[in-house]
């Protein structure tokens, strides 16, 4: 089932290359970067020391096995500055310059304190930990993870980070809302008409705009807060895979920052 998830995300990054030439490089880094997270993911080597995989309460709160992806991180700096845009590809060549304290403050200081992550989000140094430890994360929820049935939660409920897209699914005869963790990639369901940045829950004040371009994405922005998420509808195009549906509609991004609004979780390009 995950390695199909995988290859889910892969495919999916060819057929929007396919189709919106303007998102290729960024696709492609995404592409070069999901292919590297599929070999930490299958691995599952940092994820915190518990083998059996029993016992484990799920949240982000132990330490990493960090001397086990030191190596790795290695490997995942090489190969960023091959691929990424120009501020990280830079960003990585430094961090390998600096070698392993540097890169083990680095990972454990963003493991333990998403917040640093959420207020930085487009410090490329930050976004480089985030890209590389992602799938340790998922590996724990996919593995260990309890997910209460908590709707009213507007961060993860599995590691309480913020969500990075929503997703519109269809039930019965309309659709409900779920949101997708940017760390761990647990999918929860979530309110359809509420701010999952300040709860603001006024119809009027929760705007919705969309673009002929992408018509099964949607940005949904708040009055109230100026924050804004972008929700991928799957009852429009069930192809999309969300996470790189998002990376993909980048112009959607711009035109909300434009008006104001911020992004309730920037994604790895710290857009
Ligand atoms: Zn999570
Ligand atoms: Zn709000």
């Amino acid at each position: 089932m995950n390695r199909s998830k995988w290859d889910q995300r892969f495919e999916r990054a060819d057929a929007l290359i396919a189709a919106h030439p303007f998102a290729a490089e960024v696709l492609q880094f995404y592409k070069r970067m999901a292919m590297f997270q599929q070999t930490l993911y299958s691995h599952g080597e940092g994820a915190c020391g518990n083998e059996s995989g029993k016992g484990v309460s799920g949240l982000l709160e132990q330490d990493l096995n960090v001397h086990r992806l030191l190596p790795k991180f290695a490997e995942f700096l090489s190969s960023v500055e091959k691929c990424a845009p120009q501020l990280m590809a830079q960003s990585a060549r430094d961090l390998n310059a600096q070698g392993t304290d540097r890169w083990q403050d680095l990972l454990i200081s963003f493991w333990r304190t998403a917040s640093d992550f959420q207020s930085s989000p487009g410090q490329p140094e930050v976004l480089l930990a985030w890209i590389f430890l992602q799938p340790q994360a998922e590996y724990l929820a996919d593995h260990n993870g309890h997910i209460p049935g908590q709707e009213a939660m507007a961060v993860c409920p599995f590691c309480s980070r913020k969500p990075i897209v929503g997703v519109l699914r269809r039930e019965g005869d309309g659709a409900k809302r779920s949101l997708i963790c940017s760390m761990c990639a647990t999918e929860w369901t979530y309110g359809r008409i509420i701010c999952p940045a300040c709860g603001e829950e006024a119809v009027e004040k929760l705007a919705i705009y969309t673009a002929s371009q992408f018509d099964h994405v949607r940005v949904e922005a708040c009055d109230t807060c100026r924050r804004y998420i972008k929700t991928v509808d799957l009852t429009k195009n069930g192809h999309a895979v969300p996470v790189v549906d998002e990376l993909a509609t980048m112009p959607l991004n711009l035109w909300a920052q434009q008006r104001g609004y911020v992004k309730l979780q920037a994604n790895w390009l710290g857009i």
